[in-house]
């Protein structure tokens, strides 16, 4: 899709999938190149994912719409910057409610987590350089309004060498850099890793992925792309069982409508025009971009929540099939799976609530508990995921395919032996455990566990950042003043600092 071929405003999922069709992409899956993603079978459910963000506007418009000040049309609310702590609110409803309906990683947040970021971060560089580059963002963002558009933030690069900046890598394209500018505008090289439905979308943003020095300029860029602009390979990960989805019949699947989607992405010397182009060089901003970046998405992993709720209510239905849906232990598992899924959701909503305006005008949720928020998603999908296993038995992992179900000669001893409740038919049983092993080791566990534990930073990056924020010296004020020790009266706890950030004044709610 170019500049010039904007299309018109794309309203329901149907739309979505149409639009994605006739795109000149190079993608490789397993060793092949597929001409067309849009019906093949393996890539064919995280399209529908997506398409769920369109369709949720129109089910529950007063969750995924708003009025976008941009053109002052309403507009998704995946491409709305947002402009009041109640934006950021919604955003998390919106997430968990996609989370239920899919059962997957619906792959659009990171889009709008990266608008938002960027829409700070260059109103800042502008500020202290001079620069015009949020007056470029806000067109492009205006743009992606009007054709209620699918954004791709690119971010992680490859990195090479963990231990070395990008100027000291031995190959200067183990993270995305500059190669060549001119009056025209910038060429880039490099890859980027597991990039969250890259291929569902229709631009890429690619950001930075790291702090970065002087002698790494070259390295910070950013700017947009259109997904089929000449130059870029994408080379589809894969995932735990995707080759069930070329078979007959969809029990096997467990999930046969929606699953995520991670790509590698090569950029090989890709042409990104001036007006596209919101960071060239200004280094000293790339920690700042990635962490309201990080900042954004560590709550947005509220999505697990909604996930969970499926997840839970799976473990229930095999429970209830069994017909032991009030055993004591199976209602006290429940209970537990309930308790650590709300409390994914509850620390991401509070980071929302405690936003805080920037200078910008647009709103940047709470970093402490953003933090808090992804590391429990680190831990409790895990920990769900063995319970719904405890409760759904062996049998989710040794029972035989549709295929036995469906044959003529064997299908009858299937339906007999894997009976459990007289009045639930066995193929029901069947598909809510396939459904378990689903969500839980199969297609769907890359984004309920795995992408749970290294989506928006790994496990360690949240502690360095809760580390970073955990305001110890207050602390230990606290203590003393409790426990009456002497101590210098500048040193008291009610630094200015501390109250800003714990008891952080509310702002309106419209
Ligand atoms: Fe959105 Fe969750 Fe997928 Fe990230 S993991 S893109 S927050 S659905
Ligand atoms: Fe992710």
């Amino acid at each position: 899709m170019s500049d010039t071929s904007i299309p018109t405003p794309i309203e329901t999922g149907e739309a979505y999938i149409e639009s994605l069709r006739n795109r000149n992409l190079k993608i490789f899956y397993r060793g092949e190149q597929i001409s067309d993603p849009v019906d093949h079978p393996v890539i064919r459910p995280s399209i529908n994912a997506v398409a769920a963000t369109y369709d949720i506007a129109q089910t529950h418009p007063e969750l995924a719409l708003t009025n976008s000040p941009f053109t002052g049309n309403p507009v998704n609310r995946f491409l709305h910057i947002a402009t009041s702590q109640s934006d950021l609110v919604q955003q998390n409803k919106m997430q968990r409610k996609l989370g239920q309906l899919t059962g997957t990683c619906f792959q659009r947040c990171v889009g709008m987590d990266a608008l938002n970021a960027l829409f700070s971060v260059t109103y800042e560089i502008d500020e202290k350089e001079g620069t015009n580059y949020h007056q470029r963002l806000s067109a492009f963002i205006k743009l992606t309004q009007e054709a209620n558009l699918v954004i791709g933030g690119a971010m992680t690069d490859v990195k090479g060498d963990r231990s070395k900046a990008p100027h000291e890598q031995s190959d200067p394209d183990l993270f995305v850099r500059i190669v060549k500018r001119d009056e025209s505008g910038v060429w880039i090289s490099g890859a980027k890793a597991h990039q969250t439905g890259c291929l569902n979308s229709h631009w890429l943003v690619v950001m930075p992925t790291m702090r970065l020095g002087l002698h790494d300029k070259d390295y910070a860029i950013v700017g947009a792309i259109p997904v089929d602009a000449p130059g870029i390979t994408y080379i589809y990960g894969r995932q735990s069982c995707d080759l069930r989805s070329l078979e007959e019949g969809s029990i096997d699947e467990g999930n046969a409508q929606f699953g995520g989607q991670e790509a590698m992405l090569v950029f090989e010397d890709v042409f990104i025009p001036w007006e596209r182009v919101f960071m060239d060089g200004e280094h000293e901003f790339a920690s700042m971009l990635v962490e309201r970046f990080t900042c954004y998405h560590r709550r947005s992993y509220v999505c697990k929540s909604g996930v969970g709720d499926v997840l839970i209510g799976a473990a229930a239905t095999v429970a209830d099939y069994n017909g032991v849906p009030k055993a004591s232990h199976i209602r006290d598992k429940l209970v537990e799976m309930t308790h650590l899924n709300e409390t994914i959701y509850a620390t991401g909503i509070a980071s929302s609530f405690q936003s805080h305006e920037t200078k910008s005008g647009c709103f940047l949720n709470d970093d402490m508990i953003a933090n808090v928020c992804k590391h429990h998603v680190t831990k409790i999908p895990f920990e769900i995921s063995r319970l719904a296993q405890d409760l759904a038995g062996g049998l989710m992992v040794t029972m035989p395919s549709e295929a036995d179900l469906e044959s003529p000669e064997i299908g009858h001893l299937i339906e007999k032996f894997l009976k459990a409740r007289d009045d639930v038919p066995t193929r029901d049983r069947m598909k809510i455990l396939r459904l378990i092993e689903n969500m839980t080791l199969g297609r769907n566990a890359v984004g309920y566990l795995t992408e749970s534990m290294h989506g928006a930073g790994s496990p360690q990056a949240q502690r360095i950042q809760i580390g970073r924020q955990m305001q110890l010296d207050e602390k230990m004020t606290l203590a003393k003043d409790l426990a009456n020790i002497k101590m210098d009266q500048s040193k008291s706890v009610h630094t200015k600092q501390y109250l800003d950030r714990v008891f952080r004044p509310e702002s309106p709610i419209d």
